[in-house]
């Protein structure tokens, strides 16, 4: 039987030289492919009290909304600057080039509430700790961080100390 990693299509040098881009689509587009990405995502919840689920653009949001569905919890998106039509609290973080900012409507966590952090993949770990500080701005409780992959070699998990992080595919 294929497993989840085999489903994973790895391309060199994409966007640029040196990177190796692992995609998504290639287990999104196998029906086992998916179920056992979003089973085993879901599987590294379990026993975690949560309220909410938190997922940044764009990837985040199509492992975060089947796993909130699952389990009866609500979903909040995070997202590029400007797509949000009500009050956002924003955080700019370091890219390898450059910056970037996302944000949060403001409204979206309320003080205390449990949130799990769901994303397809950690590199830098950036991404997610500018989601941390805008979740814990708005008084919640980042409970767990949980992404289908995880690119050891940049040593993510540095810049998230403290945290409960799981992955359920590790490369080197
Ligand atoms: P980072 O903030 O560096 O942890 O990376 C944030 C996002 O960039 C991830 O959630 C991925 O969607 C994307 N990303 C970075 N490196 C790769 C890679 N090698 N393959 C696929 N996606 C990547």
């Amino acid at each position: 039987m294929k497993k989840l990693e085999d489903y994973v299509r790895s391309i060199p040098d994409f966007p640029e030289k040196g990177i190796i881009f692992r995609d998504v689509t290639s287990v999104l587009q196998d029906k086992e492919g998916l179920k056992m990405s979003i089973d085993q995502m879901q599987a590294l919840l379990e026993g975690k009290d949560i309220d909410v689920i938190v997922g940044p653009e764009s990837r985040g949001f199509i492992f975060g909304v089947p796993i909130a569905y699952n389990l009866n919890k609500a979903f909040v998106p995070v997202r590029k600057k400007g797509k949000l039509p009500c009050e956002t609290v924003e955080m700019e973080y370091a890219l390898e080039y450059g910056t970037a900012t996302i944000e949060m409507h403001k409204d979206a966590i309320k003080p205390g509430q449990k949130v799990a952090i769901i994303d397809d993949l950690i590199a830098t770990g950036g991404t997610i700790e500018a989601i941390t500080k805008l979740i814990e701005g708005m008084g919640g409780i980042v409970v767990k961080i949980i992404f289908l992959m995880e690119l050891e070699g940049l040593h993510g998990r540095d810049k998230l100390k403290g945290y409960d992080i799981d992955a359920v595919i590790k490369y080197e």
